[in-house]
């Protein structure tokens, strides 16, 4: 606690605010944009991002959702497609014109694929996939590093894949297609950023009921299920922690594991949060 307090005088801190509950606080004076943080795991890291003191810009095409979570934690919410380069830039230009700088990008945001086989794809369907998901990942890590380079903040920028990235079989041709794109997209913009002080970094969820995952199942399978469902299927089958699935506050707690200065050294890496699946899909059964 002490340490805190000479920090928070070196810092110039404010000296009413309450040290305690600050000195817990991970991302104080961070300034974050983070794509399709109008629901689901966006919306969690939204969340604890603010509980964290981060100021938070969300970036979605949900607006009314969007506009209700961003005033309920103090956030901005900014209209963004992110298949336009036009609105990623904007939303950037959002978060800099509010609070003067970038220090951490979480490019969320994505659709899932529609079940069909590669013989039979639809092209049209698989580029609006890819326009969104792997495309939209190249506008927000271009513009995010642009801002970051402009105001020097030696920032994180991170991205999410899937375990669709890393194995087969798991989703959509085209959704797998965007998802291991995105980690060669991650590992190449790390290695230029990083002489900057920019790391670059993927988060890699499985298995997480959220909107997307409920409806994947109804797509893929074929038949309704409920969340409860979703949740203990997942549990019994896509972790080697037997009946637990992963929440979406799981996945932002690594999301802000990454973008805090604790991970200051992880650059270029692929941080996998599957209750061990993609590690041991042979003792699943
Ligand atoms: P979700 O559907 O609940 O949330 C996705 C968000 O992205 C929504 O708010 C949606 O409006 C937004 N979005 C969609 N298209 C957009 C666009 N063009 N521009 C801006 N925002 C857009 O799904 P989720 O499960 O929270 O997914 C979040 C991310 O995690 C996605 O990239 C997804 O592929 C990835 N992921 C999810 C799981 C899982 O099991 N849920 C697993 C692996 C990866």
């Amino acid at each position: 606690m002490f340490a805190y307090v000479v920090y928070a005088m070196e810092q110039g801190v404010d000296k009413n605010v309450d040290l305690q509950s600050s000195s817990t606080k991970r991302m104080i004076g961070k300034v974050v944009v983070i794509t399709g943080g109008a629901r689901g795991i966006g919306a969690a890291t939204a969340k604890l991002f603010a509980e964290n003191g981060a100021s938070v810009v969300i970036a979605d095409v949900l607006d009314e959702s969007g506009t209700v979570l961003a005033e309920s934690i103090g956030a901005r919410y900014v209209h963004c497609d992110v298949s336009k380069e036009s609105d990623v830039e904007l939303a950037i230009q959002l978060a800099v014109a509010w609070k003067g700088k970038l220090d951490v990008l979480f490019s969320n945001a994505g659709i899932g694929g529609t079940a069909s086989s590669i013989v039979d794809l639809d092209m049209e369907q698989a580029k609006h996939l890819i326009s969104i998901n792997l495309l939209g990942n190249v506008h927000a890590i271009k513009h995010a590093a642009r801002a970051m380079l402009r105001c020097d903040t030696k920032g994180s920028i991170i991205c999410t894949s899937s375990s669709a990235g890393i194995m087969g079989g798991l989703a959509s041709h085209p959704y797998s297609l965007s998802k291991a794109g995105i980690l060669g997209l991650m590992r190449t913009a790390a290695c230029e950023l990083g002489v900057h002080g920019i790391r670059v970094n993927c988060i890699s969820p499985h298995g997480v009921p959220t909107d997307m995952l409920v409806s994947g199942y109804r797509i893929f399978r074929g038949k309704e299920m409920t969340p409860e469902q979703v949740v203990k299927l997942v549990g019994e089958q896509g972790s080697l922690l037997r009946g637990k699935a992963a929440t979406v506050e799981d996945v932002a707690r690594a999301a802000m594991f990454l973008a805090t200065d604790g991970a200051g050294f992880i650059t270029g890496h692929n941080l996998v949060i599957d209750g061990g699946y993609t590690s041991a899909i042979g003792s699943l059964s």
